[in-house]
This record gives structure tokens, C-alpha cells and sequence, in this order.
């Protein structure tokens, strides 16, 4: 672990009944779960379970902030949440075709913390730290490495990089997640990419509002507005996430003048049906965030019984889509292996496509025809 890292994650034993120290990010961060000793108090495991689950986090180390440990229905071995943040024995299972890095992202790393595989985008990863580790994380490969933050002089030659790589209009800051930085280094990597002409727009890709939301503070969304347009990509995979902290947080981005977008991941148990989809997207546009992806669990090695099939997506779009505000529906995609990019999938609702008329399937199955003013 380096020395920037060891200060975010350095452990305390400060009392959690203290409310000023529930509201204080770095609190949150450095009281977090990452113990099964600790664990197996909280959530009552069994002799057995701690055993399998001493090696599972040898491998894939976990982390559970207290506020979304909180979000836990701890009678609920099922729960949602819990399925999403706690290790399971089934990370040893070993499926098929599942890989360390199916995206190929190391591939097309350029530099250290930068991949270039699009002409016009390029993604930095500031650090591997993320609040909670996701079981269905991509980037579940990169929890074994150590905690690391991103160096100035690895920044320094990520900056000349697109610099002098005038196709780059799109920077996407990821991770592990930026907001678990200062506000001063998040400000410095914003302030840098910036003074190069030609980055228009910049994302920024975290989890904080539902894991965290205690760090969306007014310093981090002032300092932010400086630097629009910013986008905002979060993570909410199940209404049980949409709390009034978590809302707030949300509502604090937007109130600085940048869009939230949410890119939820279909997960076996957690939201692979229509009515648990749609009560989410609905409770997000309620929030003003707009659910934009919905992504197809890439076959990451350790998440095998997480990945939900390609039919139920299939299957969610087609339930919600007529029966709730467009607005509310996301994209289905699949992220291609190797860097093949994103593939939508949308249910077939053309049946025909003739050249001066197309027969089409309509939201309630009723199939008729279409004048095609044609090519
Ligand atoms: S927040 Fe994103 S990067 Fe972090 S563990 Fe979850 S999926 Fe991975």
C-alpha cells in the first residue's frame, strides 16, 4: 500500500454513535468493514463460512463503508445490498470462459492509469480504492495489486499524453473511485486536463452517492462547477440504494449545474426483474439522475454466479418499455470482449422491413403495418 493510500484507509477505533462522525466521509472510509473477524460479529457467521471466507479475501479483499453496511436487511441472507458488498464463497467457483480482464483493458493501456482505445476517449484510473468493493467489479484483478493512488509524475505524463493526442475530446476519470481523493488532488487532475484545449468534456466515474454520499460535500461540488461541463456516472443497482442521503448527495451534484447519469449492472438476485428495474429508474428520475446504461456483468473471474442471462435483460427492457416513461428505460448493453465496445441489445419489435412498408411488434405484442417512404 503506498503512503497516499495508507492515509485515506487508516484505521480507527472512534465510536460510530457519534453523529458528526457518521456525516464525516473520512470517518466513513476509515471505519470501514474489511475484516472477517469483524464480520462474523455483525452479520453472525458460521465456523465454516469464516473459513472459506478467509480465503475469498485473500484473493478479493472486501470493504464496506458503515453507512451501506446500514442499507444491510441483516435477517436477509439474500439481501440485496449485502449481495452486492459481502464476499461469497461462490467467488472460487470457476466458470467457463471467465477471465481477469475480459475487457482487455490492460491491452490498451498507453501509460500507467491510461487507456486509449477510442479515437475520441480516453479513461484515466486515479486509484484501485473504491468505499465498497462491488463482488461484480471489472476490475476485480486490480484489488490484489495493493492500494495505490495515482503519482504526480504518472499524472504529469498522462496529461502530456493527451496533450499531444488532439483526437482526445472525452477524458472519463475512474478508478477504484476519484472521490475517495482530496478535494485539493481531484482539483489538481480537473485544473490539469482543463488548461488542454482540445479535452471538451469530462466524466467522472463514481459509486460515492450510494456508497458514500457523506463525501458529495459542498467543497467537492464548488470546486467541481469551476471546471464544466463535468458528467457525472454513478451506480445504483437496487431501490434500496435511493435513500434521503444518497438523494441528497445527488441532488448536490445536480445543483452544481452537472448531469448524473446512472449505469446500473444486471446482477443475478439483485435486480435481474421487470419490477424491480422499473421501481429503480422510476426512484431515479425521481431524483433527477438519469438511468442511462444497463449493463450485461462482464465474465470477470469471481463473479460467475452473479452474471445474469442475456434473455433477462432482454426481458426487463421489453417489460418497461410502453409501460413506464421512455426517460426511465436505459440502454441495455454488452461491453464486447477485448475492446470490442459497447453492443446494444434491444428486444426485436420490427418483424419485417420491406421496401415500401415494415411490419412492427408494438409494447402490448400487437403486430401491424408501417408505411416505409423507403431509401
Ligand atoms: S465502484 Fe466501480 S470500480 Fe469500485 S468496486 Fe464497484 S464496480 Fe469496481
Amino acid at each position: 500500500m503506498d503512503t497516499e493510500a495508507q492515509q485515506i484507509l487508516s484505521e480507527t477505533d472512534e465510536p460510530p454513535s457519534n453523529i458528526e462522525n457518521w456525516n464525516d466521509w473520512r470517518w466513513q472510509l476509515r471505519n470501514s468493514i474489511r475484516d472477517i473477524d469483524t464480520l462474523k460479529n455483525l452479520l453472525h457467521l458460521s465456523q465454516t463460512e469464516m473459513a472459506f471466507l478467509e480465503k475469498v479475501v485473500a484473493k478479493y479483499p472486501f470493504s464496506v463503508t458503515p453507512y451501506y453496511f446500514s442499507l444491510i436487511d441483516k435477517t436477509n441472507s439474500n439481501d440485496p445490498v449485502r449481495t452486492q458488498c459481502i464476499p461469497s464463497v461462490e467467488e472460487e467457483n470457476l466458470y467457463f470462459e471467465m477471465q481477469e480482464d475480459p475487457l482487455g483493458e490492460e491491452v490498451d493501456s498507453v501509460l500507467p492509469g491510461l487507456v486509449h482505445r477510442y479515437p475520441d476517449r480516453a479513461l484515466v484510473t486515479l486509484t484501485d480504492i473504491c468505499p465498497v468493493y462491488c463482488r461484480h467489479c471489472t476490475r476485480k484483478r486490480e484489488w490484489c495489486s495493493g492500494k495505490w493512488v495515482r503519482k504526480d509524475e504518472e499524472l504529469k505524463a498522462i496529461y502530456e499524453y493527451i496533450d499531444s493526442h488532439k483526437e482526445i475530446r472525452d477524458v472519463i476519470l475512474s478508478g477504484g473511485d476519484p472521490f475517495v481523493l482530496s478535494t485539493g488532488k481531484i482539483e489538481h487532475v480537473l485544473r490539469s486536463l482543463r488548461k488542454i484545449p482540445h479535452v471538451e468534456i469530462i466524466r467522472i466515474g463514481t459509486r460515492c452517492p450510494v456508497f458514500l454520499p457523506q463525501r458529495i460535500d459542498e467543497e467537492l461540488v464548488s470546486m467541481m462547477k469551476k471546471y464544466r461541463p463535468i458528467w457525472v456516472n454513478t451506480h445504483f443497482n437496487h431501490p434500496n440504494e435511493i435513500t434521503s442521503e444518497s438523494s441528497a448527495a445527488c441532488d448536490r451534484i445536480i445543483c452544481a449545474g452537472i448531469p448524473v447519469n446512472n449505469q446500473s449492472v444486471l446482477l443475478n438476485g439483485v435486480n435481474d426483474n421487470v419490477e424491480i428495474m422499473t421501481k429503480l429508474c422510476q426512484g431515479l428520475l425521481k431524483i433527477g439522475v438519469r438511468p442511462y446504461y444497463l449493463f450485461q456483468c462482464d465474465p470477470v473471474s469471481g463473479t460467475g454466479h452473479l452474471r445474469s442471462s442475456i434473455e433477462k435483460g432482454l426481458e426487463i427492457i421489453k417489460g418497461m418499455r410502453g409501460f413506464t416513461s421512455g426517460l426511465a428505460i436505459p440502454t441495455f448493453v454488452i461491453d464486447g470482449l477485448k475492446g470490442q465496445g459497447k453492443v446494444p441489445l434491444q428486444p426485436n419489435y420490427l418483424a419485417e422491413l420491406g421496401v415500401d412498408y415494415a411490419v412492427l411488434r408494438g409494447y402490448k405484442g400487437e403486430v401491424f403495418k408501417y408505411y416505409n417512404p423507403g431509401v
